[in-house]
């Protein structure tokens, strides 16, 4: 497994659907691990699988956002979303648009059923923070990004600098220093036939 990093927008990995994981082994142990550092390392609370250019359905979260608290960190693999209630609004970033900051409307209420690192099937009923990482992060597996979700007028605003994104990503291309799409996209189908 190379060493890992989180990749930026307009990345194809980001909006690409995930595929679901078939099992759990010490190399999948080991990315999760992985993810948690850049997690860390990156000030956030939650980080998709995709998020660095891995095609599989798994989240990795803790809302205090501190290493210190490992207690509090949370596996999701697998995550289906379901009976949403209520509507709330409340600022979002991602770590694949770092700087970007917006408020976007969601449901308030969320239940998550998914698999942990042990294999385990977990549910919860989640509302405020947790419910809206939760619907970030399986929004990401879906290869949707918070900016799908803006209203209209606040996407209109926010043009600038999501082309900013765009075109800074496209030259660092150019120059060579990240692969092009295509190559991106062969390396996720061969990764997608590894595990799932
Ligand atoms: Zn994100």
């Amino acid at each position: 497994m190379p060493d890992l990093h989180i990749v930026t927008y307009p990345h194809p990995a980001l909006l690409r659907p995930a595929r679901p994981l078939v099992r759990i082994d010490e190399e999948l142990r080991g990315i999760v691990r992985q993810m948690f550092a850049l997690m860390y390392e990156a000030k956030g609370v939650g980080l998709a699988a995709n998020q660095v250019n891995l095609p599989y359905r798994l989240f990795v979260m803790n809302l205090s956002a501190d290493p210190a608290k490992p207690e509090e960190e949370h596996v999701f693999i697998n995550p289906v979303l379901s009976r949403p209630k209520g509507s709330e609004e409340a600022e979002e970033g991602c770590l694949s648009l770092p700087g970007l900051y917006a408020p976007v409307r969601r449901p308030a209420q969320i239940s998550i059923n998914a698999y942990n690192l042990e294999g385990e099937e977990v549910s919860a009923r989640l509302e405020g923070l947790a419910a809206r990482v939760v619907q970030h992060e399986t929004d990401h597996l879906d290869g949707i990004l918070f900016i799908d979700r803006l209203s209209p007028t606040v996407r209109m605003a926010l043009q600038e600098p999501i082309k900013e994104f765009e075109i800074i990503y496209h030259s660092k291309q150019c120059r060579r220093e990240i692969p092009d799409n295509e190559a991106i996209i062969r390396q996720l189908e061969v990764l997608e036939q590894l595990r799932t």
